[in-house]
């Protein structure tokens, strides 16, 4: 039985690592423990309970958590702690073992929170509570983050059935689910009421959204684009076998959904791919991409890629570093293999030592400073539409271009979330941004 009165006048801090999902589904828990009286802490106030949502996707994700989870216990000593999210749903004894931790919750736990705190028992009084042992993850949590004022991340879809070898999300996320396109509309209504401009969908694997309410990825773009009030949808990374040439050309010809498209490739290689599991080859790939270019020739697409998966040799190598190079697109996100117990991936043989990762990774990143560079450079002296963000930096503020290009312009509060055509001027000084062009 919960005593409600403990509640009153508490207060509690929020930190959230790895993915947009995570951050959407860390808004939905302050809003459930707001509606029991529990406010957000502010600056430089002490919390009475730290919610800390983690990330599991590679060893260096698990060591980052740890790091938090203890610098936190620090900043608030005394505080309740509370570990969720997926290395909390994958590694939940190893978590409650970290200095300050009293509670750990699983994925679908965190959904109801509320009803683990007990009454904020510390630890030494109960001891570690676990409680994340469900491993058929099936329920959907509507979640919508709402902490920044120009963009808001929409849960559409959670889980995945895909099971590429390397991955371990599957384990901490479940199976692939999806919330209703009346449901997902009615969220976006709600962001335009509040004066949201900008929505990005997102979810473990978007493309796949539909399965548990028998709908499609492309009617819920339709159903979304309707939505009076909203400036701009981008679509978050999406598979590339899921991305259909008829949702390439919905997005050609919508004025809300944005020319910006983050599709994970992760390996050049074919051979690679195989290794992986991946459900698609680099012809169908290449395919996608040059689809996009031929009716959106201004998209931007950034495209995720894996150095030194296991069974991953220099010819092989060399042969998707080849395959990458010959793409038209934006951008890379280099990520370098990590071994995650319990993955198929562990079973293929010819690990890659970390100083060819380490190479690997660095030729790719330099592909991808030059792509960005050329797509930067196309498109200066163009006329552009740039939604600037709230956050000053000195007498700076940042927007972007629907297809992504940063602008850096002097800070003016009135252009704070509001939507500006520009024309695209040089690189500011330290290369990361467009000034507007006087
Ligand atoms: S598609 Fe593959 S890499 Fe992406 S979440 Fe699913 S299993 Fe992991």
């Amino acid at each position: 039985m919960i005593d409600h009165t403990i509640f009153e006048n508490k207060i509690a801090a929020y930190y959230t690592l790895g993915c947009k999902l995570n951050f959407a589904e860390t808004s939905t828990i302050g809003k459930a423990l707001a509606n029991h009286g529990i406010r957000k802490v502010r600056p430089g106030e002490k919390a009475d309970i730290c919610v800390i949502n983690t990330c599991s996707v590679t060893e260096l994700a698990d060591k980052k958590c740890r790091q938090a989870i203890r610098r936190i216990g620090k900043q608030h000593p005394g505080a309740f702690i509370v570990v969720t999210g997926c290395y909390a749903q994958l590694k939940p004894e190893e978590v409650s073992h970290i200095e300050g931790v009293d509670l750990v919750l699983g994925t679908e736990q965190k959904l109801d929170i509320f009803l683990y705190l007990d009454n904020l028992k510390k630890k030494e009084e109960t001891g570690v509570v676990i409680s994340s042992s469900s491993k058929d993850i099936r329920r959907f949590s509507p979640s919508c983050s709402t902490d920044d004022r120009t963009r808001h991340f929409l849960k559409v879809q959670d889980g995945c059935d895909y099971y590429c070898s390397y991955c371990t999300i599957p384990f901490a996320r479940g199976r692939s689910r999806n919330g209703s396109i009346d449901s997902l509309v009615q969220q976006a209504r709600d962001v335009a009421e509040k004066g949201g401009k900008e929505i990005v969908l997102t979810g473990v694997n978007i493309g796949d959204f539909g399965k548990t309410t028998d709908e499609s990825f492309i009617d819920l773009l339709r159903a979304l684009d309707e939505v009076e009030g909203i400036e701009r949808y981008r679509i978050s990374s999406i598979e590339p076998n899921l991305i259909t040439d008829e949702a390439i050309d919905f997005v050609a010809a919508s004025k809300r959904f944005a020319p910006h498209f983050h599709i994970p490739l992760q390996s050049g290689s074919d051979g690679v791919l195989q290794l992986m599991r991946r459900r698609y080859d680099t012809a169908l790939f290449r395919h996608k991409i040059e689809k996009i270019k031929s009716v959106i020739p201004h998209a931007f697409i950034g495209v995720d890629v894996i150095v030194g998966t296991r069974g991953e040799t220099e010819e092989l190598f060399e042969e998707a570093r080849c395959f990458i190079d010959s793409l038209d697109i934006s951008q890379l996100h280099v990520f370098s293999y990590s071994e995650r117990p319990g993955t198929q991936a562990l079973k293929i043989e010819n690990p890659v030592d970390p100083k060819s990762k380490q190479m690997r990774s660095q030729q790719l990143l330099d592909i991808s400073e030059k792509k960005l560079q050329a797509f930067y450079a196309s498109h200066r002296g163009r006329q552009a539409v740039v939604l600037f963000e709230h956050t000053r930096r000195g007498n700076l503020m940042h927007g972007f271009t629907e297809n992504y290009i940063k602008v850096q312009a002097p800070y003016d509060s009135s252009w704070v979330n509001e939507v500006r055509s520009i024309q695209l001027g040089d690189w500011n000084e330290d290369k990361t941004a467009l000034v507007i062009k006087d």
